[in-house]
């Protein structure tokens, strides 16, 4: 394949909230910026349903909705998309380099990594041979083949019981499978789940075992109590792990400066990262918020950082 370096002013890594806020104003500031979409182009919301908290929309909008819009909006102003993945970046001196898989080698005065966070998994080795037989990361995308069947959700956050109560539309029955006796979720979504008559709960449960095989599919799962210790099996035909996230940080391990869990540290009040030139945004730099808006709002705040960082260089 045909491969060719190109240079850009501004690089913007990821097409979430983030990444397309922070292209919306450095295209509308006129500078041409390029984004690299990433394999999932949109990002998380791109496999939720409904997103009612976001303002300006009060009927509530689909996930993939309201992210073709703003795409749609970061071209109006001349944004360049690349339908491509980083597979690493150079950071030693500018202009930075970004590799593409197939796009070829960029270079770039200023860098916004708008990466996002992914869906953490159990670890289990049951969950990796499962995975697409009846293991899923996305109710969205895989609660439809689950039809008058019985599902587990593990998980206790807001993802977990919205994606409990998506399910109820499909099985007959959904178990929440969580590691403590109370859940992390808001408010409403614990009301909402509570009053589900579909919804059941498995408190102080971890899942130490998937069942199944790749041809049957899932059967069940093995339980473990965390207080007695005692194992025991609760035949199911889908397990959706919703336990949390991890940011897409591997690219830039040793190179940005990161917090233990691999968030990239920002400079308080600032979406500056420990490199002069790079900038971060949205859910790869905040463990906390890891809200649409907010990702949006930091989008924002790179790019008006960087438009400055440039004008004062240029000027
Ligand atoms: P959270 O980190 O909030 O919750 C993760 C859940 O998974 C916790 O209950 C945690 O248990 C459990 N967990 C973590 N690791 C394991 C493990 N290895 N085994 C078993 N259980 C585990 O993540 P979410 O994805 O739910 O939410 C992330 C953010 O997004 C939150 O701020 C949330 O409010 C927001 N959000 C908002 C929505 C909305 O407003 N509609 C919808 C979805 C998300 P424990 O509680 O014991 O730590």
């Amino acid at each position: 394949m045909m491969t060719h370096s190109r240079h850009t002013k501004v690089m913007i890594i990821g097409s979430g909230p983030a990444g397309l806020t922070a292209a919306i104003y450095a295209a509308r500031a006129e500078l041409r910026p390029v984004v690299v979409e990433g394999m999932q182009p949109g990002g998380q919301l791109t496999i939720t349903t409904e997103v009612e908290n976001f303002p300006g929309f009060p009927e509530g909008i689909m996930g993939p909705e309201l992210m073709q819009r703003t795409k749609a909006q970061a071209e109006r102003f001349g944004t360049h998309f690349l339908f491509d993945e980083v597979r690493g970046v150079d950071l030693d001196g500018r202009p930075f380099k970004v590799m593409t898989a197939s796009k070829g080698d960029w270079t770039c005065d200023a860098l916004i990594v708008a990466s996002g966070a992914s869906a953490r998994l159990l670890g289990l080795e049951s969950e990796k041979r499962l995975m697409g037989h009846g293991v899923s990361a996305c109710a969205t995308c895989d609660g439809f083949f689950f039809k008058d069947k019985e599902v587990v959700v593990v998980g206790g956050g807001d993802t977990a019981i919205e994606e409990a109560i998506f399910l109820t539309r499909f099985a007959t029955k959904v178990t929440v499978v969580h590691r403590r006796d109370e859940l992390r979720a808001s408010k409403i979504m614990r009301y909402r789940a509570f009053e589900n008559p579909k919804i059941t709960f498995q408190w102080n449960s971890v899942i130490s075992e998937i069942l199944g095989t790749p041809e049957t599919g899932v059967t069940g799962v093995r339980l473990k109590d965390t207080v007695t210790g005692e194992e025991r099996e609760l035949p199911t035909d889908g397990i959706f792990i919703a336990i949390g996230h991890q940011p897409n940080t591997a690219i830039f391990k040793g190179k940005l400066e990161m917090d233990d869990v691999g968030y990239i540290r920002t400079k308080p009040g600032t979406t500056r990262t420990s490199v002069e030139g790079v900038w971060a945004c949205g859910d790869v730099q905040d463990s906390y918020y890891r809200q649409a808006v907010t990702a949006a709002g930091t989008g924002c705040m790179a790019a008006i950082e960087v438009e400055r960082w440039l004008a004062e260089r240029e000027s």
